[in-house]
């Protein structure tokens, strides 16, 4: 009988001679393969070899409900069996008809537009465009700059990266990008007073200002409270400039609301609570004044099954581009714009998170994750231990060369699947911690730290 052949060894030979890995340097494939994941069950994924690993990244935060959730799974066969794709020019469908009302509900109607895209940078590329294409609209073509923030990231395309401050992605390719302004990060002191002059200095120039609400992702999970979005909302209002809120990896729940900037329509503190009806927040009537002009999903919006991306905006950005004229109208289309099994996908999410508790069990599992991992704030080479809804995150001091990397591959002794940014180390896991999973995540990460450190 011939041995069979899909082990993680030859899996992971034949990656690296044919598929390019991204963000990975294939020089280092050698020394850290990767893993070829064959089966999801649950949080935990099992490799060619059967082992196990729990996801303490959600699959680069795109998963909410585990990796073989049977309602995902049925929306989707349903779907690939009656209509999988028309094209949304001359045609429209249901799915994509229900994922935009749904949102519109979401946002008490304030946000009332959905636009859809493939991916998370085609929503900024979307925003950016729909921004800058207003004021043209409007007569004031002469605003088309932007504001982003240091240490933001809003994806890799050109447009998408030139809005984007993480070094490591974007020295190699700053040539090719257009030139941005930039304004400290939300969480230094000093920021509003920083951004308000800068929008004084632009006046009249600036399209739009983006933002990562509530926590800086891939700049290694900063973060900032509520009130500072409240003042730079008011900001915005008030030099005529459009916010952008980037909820592509803090929407869909991470925070603990439905939408991240949930939390800057209510004055009382949500993260961490465990008072029900904490789910209800949602609810509130907002006034579209007290939301961005953009809100921008991605990630988590089909439970981490298929790629799609939506930009919702308002009645006043909708109206600005309806004319006899075509050029006025907003011009962007790709080949798969509202694909209607991927939105078939994003409907089950939103009926999940409108039909179940899950809004209500978010707390107790951020609760529970809080818990747990309190005890490492005493470690002497941990700092900066924080949380904000689902995302956990600390840095570790002195952690020597290439930390991330040897973390990764410690962790994947300890059954566990995770990332490091540098010296930080995070958990966005999917929604299912209970206060035994969580605990075992605690201790799985403190023996990876240790051997970790204990080596360097
Ligand atoms: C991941 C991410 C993006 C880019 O999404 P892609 O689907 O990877 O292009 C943009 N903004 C934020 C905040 C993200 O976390």
């Amino acid at each position: 009988m011939a041995l069979n052949p899909l082990t993680n060894a030859t899996l992971a030979a034949r990656s690296r001679a044919a598929v390019w890995h991204p963000c990975t340097q294939m020089a280092r494939l050698d020394a850290v393969p990767p893993l070829p994941m064959v089966r999801g069950d649950g949080p935990w994924l099992i490799d060619a070899d059967g082992r196990r690993y729990f996801d303490a990244t959600s699959a680069w935060w795109t998963n909410l409900f585990g990796h073989s959730d049977v309602g995902l799974q049925q929306a989707i066969a349903r779907q690939a069996a009656t209509l999988p794709h028309v094209m949304l020019a001359g045609c429209t469908h249901e799915p994509a008809i229900e994922l935009a009302e749904g949102l519109r509900a979401l946002t008490g109607g304030a946000l009332g537009h959905a636009f859809f895209g493939s991916d998370g940078a085609s929503a900024t590329e979307i925003a950016l465009k729909m921004s800058a294409h207003f004021w043209r609209n409007q007569g004031q073509p002469q605003k088309c700059e932007f504001i982003a923030l240091a240490g933001g990231y809003h994806g890799e395309t050109l447009g998408a990266l030139s809005v984007t401050d993480v070094p490591i992605f974007r020295d190699a390719y700053a040539p090719l990008l257009r030139a941005t302004h930039l304004a400290p990060a939300l969480h230094e002191p000093g920021a509003l007073a920083a951004i308000e002059r800068l929008l004084a200095q632009l006046d009249g120039r600036c399209a739009a200002l983006i933002v990562e609400p509530l926590i800086q992702g891939a700049s290694g999970m900063r973060m900032h409270g509520p009130e500072v979005l409240r003042a730079l909302r008011a900001l915005c209002t008030q030099h005529g400039v459009h916010l952008i809120a980037d909820e592509i990896a803090v929407g869909c729940g991470r925070t603990g609301t439905f939408f991240a900037w949930e939390h800057t329509l209510a004055p009382d503190e949500v993260e961490g609570s465990t008072t029900p009806p904490f789910g209800l927040r949602y609810r509130r009537p907002a006034t579209s004044t007290d939301w961005p002009d953009f809100v921008l999903l991605s990630k988590g919006i089909t439970g981490g099954t298929l790629p799609l991306s939506v930009v919702l905006t308002t009645d006043t950005v909708f109206n600005a581009f309806l004319s006899p004229d075509v050029a006025r109208g907003f011009l962007h289309s790709h080949s798969y714009t509202g694909n209607a099994i991927v939105c078939a996908a994003a409907c089950e999410v939103l009926r999940r998170f409108r039909e179940t508790d899950l809004l209500q069990q978010l707390p107790r599992q951020a609760h529970a994750l809080r818990e747990a991992f309190a005890p490492l704030a005493q470690h002497p080479r941990v700092t900066a231990l924080r949380q904000t809804g689902m995302v956990l995150a600390f840095d570790v001091t002195d952690s020597g060369e290439r930390f991330a990397e040897r973390f990764h591959l410690a962790a994947r002794r300890h059954e566990l699947l995770i990332r490091p940014i540098g010296a930080t180390v995070y958990l966005m896991p999917p929604y299912l911690i209970d206060a035994p999973t969580a605990q075992w995540l605690a201790q799985a990460v403190r023996a990876t730290l240790d051997e970790v450190l204990a080596g360097a």
